[in-house]
């Protein structure tokens, strides 16, 4: 997957935008999440929140693997790379003694 593809899917928090946009956002989320302690994305469900299975798109929750929304579960797609980057500045990974 090339990688405004993958940004494309990763950064769904944000709606009606074009996909240069959505880059600039997806970076945007990435900063903060490598520099914000305790930040975390909205949801990327896109489905309204007065539908089925729809959402309100409240901030998620990290799960040690991805982050997940409280109210549908909806689930980011971070690669792994980027994961692991961000639980190692946040002091996330287990260390093995
Ligand atoms: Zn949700």
């Amino acid at each position: 997957m090339d990688s405004a593809k993958r940004a494309w899917t990763i950064l769904s928090e944000h709606k009606n935008l074009s996909m240069n946009d959505d880059i600039n956002i997806f970076s945007v989320v990435r900063n903060n999440l490598m520099n914000q302690e305790g930040y975390s994305p909205y949801c990327g469900n896109d489905i309204a929140r007065n539908e089925i299975n729809g959402c309100d798109n409240p901030r998620t929750v990290f799960n040690g693997e991805q982050f997940v929304c409280p109210h549908c579960n909806w689930i980011s797609q971070f690669p792994k790379e980027f994961i692991l980057m961000y639980k190692e500045k946040w002091g996330l990974v287990k260390k093995i003694n």
